[in-house]
């Protein structure tokens, strides 16, 4: 300390006037320092000086007025902590100094035997000595802080002798006690975990070598209970003269939480969030590489299969958000267990799925998987329990040198799979160039039918629809053709499935209903019937959808002046399936005006005889699949017939689709079947020439 350059300052607690006098004396005499004393008799008066100036050293008699001994030493020390305190005592009370000392005081003093030599030098020391406690207690204390701060542990090796020490936090960050860990260096290397031990030491071999300047490196250790922890270790290393590395030391660090993080960003990036499935991302990345290989293989290659499930949006609608969450995790932990371990199943978003499957030999084998994914998604579930019905269309595709890049070969099987759709769903179809051309097709057909709707190259047609029990009409069936300018007259095969898609059957299905009202009411004008003449038109799943569809079709019907009895809606009965609850209530507002319903192409779809009773139809028309299978005796009869009795017994008209033959009819008579409708009555015929067949009234 400099005590030369500054006075020293003296606080001496001490009521006997004599000795104060004499230590204030022997103070005078040092040489060294000047000394500045305060004198005062009363520890309260030490104290309250304590709080204003800042003194070195406090000189502290025992026997005070107003506090004696231990007491006074603990108070004057809780007043200034960090200011050395030597007690002056006299010989009977040296007991008490003495345990001062150990409490903390720096010395005492027997006031008898003390010249001023003695006590300068016992308070230089007393000072000399605090400021070396303190210097050490405010290293200690900034040691401590840093490690515990830092959580890091600690570890230092001695590379002569193998020794090393592990800090407590070392040892507990690996869950063990600080006893239960030795002090060998194999204590760390024996639980690093086995995949990154060959990495951990090349890394420390580079820095006690010299090529590194430090030794960093992030590596799982295997705690106490096996499970991997990662860490990050740091370390340098102390070198002799030679260079040569004798010891090294360093931290580690729990990182853990950090990886942990890292990984999950990673995984969240790649994989779907409900199903944990890979995502499109890493999807064409495996696909990516899959191409990669097939290409290098000669009899190996790749196929891609596009799934998309039918009707999920209906599912989600009626049955909630979370049973369609829980049917895509069921469904994505079958896929999962179906495929072979090479192959990724991958969600792409939506109800669409794909999966890749590796080093196939041929078309078949891809087809071949696809029909057992189709059994496999296709049937009844119960999710939550609810009763789920579940079909799904695939689109295939196979890799060929062709092929760049992994979008698209995924293009290609999109395209097959809405194929898939289109062809009727739950089945799979095979992508090949036709498509693409009739994509490019499709585009132009699109363009072409928006221009024909908005200019209206419309033309209905009628097909009439007969009773077997006279064999006159009784109604029409009105059908739409497109008046293509440079194709002629198109069929609506061609089209309705796109004005499906493109929501151009909207406005389409407004014009046909019109017409075919205001065409009947003619009719019914001209050729007055009992009962008269109906009208039934084929109404889209798109349209029923509409919010104004009621407004709408009473709106028609007031200005063509038809009246709802004689006016029947066909819709298929996926329609009905698609749109559930609200198709029906529809159903029930139309019913209370008059209008009636016809099931068209009855057995196709998805409904079964079960659910007749429930949507209440006026008609099932029962689809010409059936009924082309008639001429010959055997299943389709029996469907038919037990149809028909079905829809007797529940007073429902049955009408008979596409009847060509004399043998058909004769059989549908037989069963017992009351309306029929085909080419061997008539074809659809356009507006005069159903006319003119009215005029002639045909008995067939
Ligand atoms: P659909 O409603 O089942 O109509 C019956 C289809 O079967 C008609 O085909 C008709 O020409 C055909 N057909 C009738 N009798 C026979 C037969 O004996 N043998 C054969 N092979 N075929 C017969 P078209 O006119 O080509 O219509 C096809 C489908 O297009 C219709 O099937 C209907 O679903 C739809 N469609 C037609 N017009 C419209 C419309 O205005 N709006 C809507 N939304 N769809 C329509
Ligand atoms: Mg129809
Ligand atoms: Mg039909």
């Amino acid at each position: 300390m400099d005590g030369t350059t500054k006075p020293l300052s003296v606080l001496l607690i001490e009521d006997s006037p004599d000795e104060a006098e004499l230590i204030q004396a022997m103070l005078a005499q040092s040489r060294r320092e000047q000394v500045r004393v305060e004198h005062v008799t009363r520890l309260s008066d030490g104290l309250a000086r304590l709080a204003s100036v800042p003194v070195d050293v406090i000189l502290l008699d025992f026997s005070l007025p107003d506090s004696k001994g231990l007491v006074s030493f603990e108070r004057a020390r809780a007043a200034a902590p960090h200011v050395p305190i030597v007690i002056l005592t006299n010989l009977d009370d040296e007991e008490t100094a003495l345990s001062a000392v150990r409490e903390g005081a720096q010395d005492y003093l027997v006031k008898r035997h003390v010249d001023n030599e003695l006590l300068l030098r016992s308070i230089r020391y007393a000072i000399e000595r605090m400021h070396a406690e303190r210097a050490l207690w405010e290293s200690e204390e900034r040691y401590a802080l840093a490690v515990s701060g830092a959580n890091d542990g600690l570890w230092d090796w001695n590379l002569t002798t193998g020794a090393a020490y592990f800090s407590p936090r070392w040892k507990a960050m690996l869950g063990y006690r600080d006893d239960e860990i030795g002090s060998g260096i194999e204590e760390w290397f024996s639980r690093v975990h086995p995949d990154d031990n060959m990495g951990l030491r090349k890394a420390l071999e580079a820095h006690l070598a010299g090529n590194q300047p430090h030794f960093e490196r992030e590596h799982r250790m295997v705690d106490r209970s096996d499970k991997p922890i990662w860490v990050l270790s740091r370390g340098l290393a102390v070198r002799d003269t030679a260079g040569k590395a004798t010891r090294m030391a360093g931290s580690l660090t729990d990182i853990t939480a950090r990886k942990r993080a890292e990984e999950q960003l990673l995984h969240d990036a790649l994989y779907d969030a409900l199903t944990q499935l890979p995502n499109r991302t890493l999807f064409l990345d495996h696909l990516g590489l899959a191409m990669e290989q097939a290409r290098r293989r000669k009899d190996s290659m790749v196929a891609l299969l596009f799934i998309d499930l039918d009707r999920f949006k209906n599912i989600n609608d009626s049955l909630g958000h979370s049973v369609g969450d829980e049917l895509l995790v069921d469904l994505a932990r079958r896929l999962t267990q179906f495929l072979r371990p090479g192959d990724t199943v991958a969600r792409l978003g939506g109800d669409e799925f794909a999966i890749l499957l590796n080093d196939i030999h041929g078309a078949s084998d891809a087809t071949h998987v696809a029909e057992r994914v189709l059994d496999l998604i296709r049937g009844k579930l119960v999710i939550s329990g609810r009763e789920v019905f579940t079909s799904a269309s695939i689109g295939v595709a196979l890799s060929n040198p062709s092929y760049k890049a992994p979008e698209e070969i995924l293009r290609d099987a999109d395209t097959a799979m809405y194929r898939a759709k289109a062809a009727g769903r739950g089945c799979y179809q095979v992508f090949d160039q036709t498509m693409h051309r009739s994509v490019v097709a499709l585009l132009r057909l699109e363009t072409e039918l928006r221009q024909a709707v908005e200019r209206k190259q419309f033309v209905m047609h009628y097909q009439p629809i007969v009773s077997l029990e006279d064999k006159r009409i009784v109604g029409f069936e009105g059908l739409v053709r497109w008046r293509h300018p440079e194709r002629g007259l198109v069929s609506p095969a061609r089209f309705i499935a796109v004005a499906e898609e493109t929501g151009l059957i909207v406005p389409l299905g407004w014009w046909v209903l019109e017409q075919a009202c205001r065409d009947a009411r003619e009719w019914q004008r001209v050729v007055p019937m009992n009962p008269p003449l109906y009208v039934s038109v084929n109404v889209s799943g798109k349209v029923v959808m509409q919010s104004d569809m009621y407004e709408r079709v009473v709106t028609i019907l007031e200005e063509t002046g038809l009246s709802p009895a004689n006016l029947r809606l066909e819709i298929t009965e996926n329609v009905i399936m698609d749109h559930g609850d609200l198709a029906l209530e529809k159903l029930a507002q139309f019913h209370r005006l008059g209008v009636q319903f016809s099931v068209d192409d009855f057995g196709t779809g998805y409904s079964s005889l079960s659910n007749l009773q429930r949507f209440s139809y006026d008609t099932l028309k029962i689809d010409r699949s059936f009924i082309s299978g008639m001429d010959s005796p055997g299943d389709a009869s029996a469907i038919v017939k037990t149809i028909v009795a079905l829809a007797n017994m529940l007073n429902i008209n049955v009408v008979a689709e596409g009847v060509e033959t004399a043998v058909q009819l004769e059989r549908l008579r037989e069963i017992g079947c009351s309306h029929a409708q085909g080419f061997w009555f008539s074809k659809p015929v356009d507006r005069s020439a159903a006319h003119a067949m009215l005029l002639q009234a045909p008995v067939w």
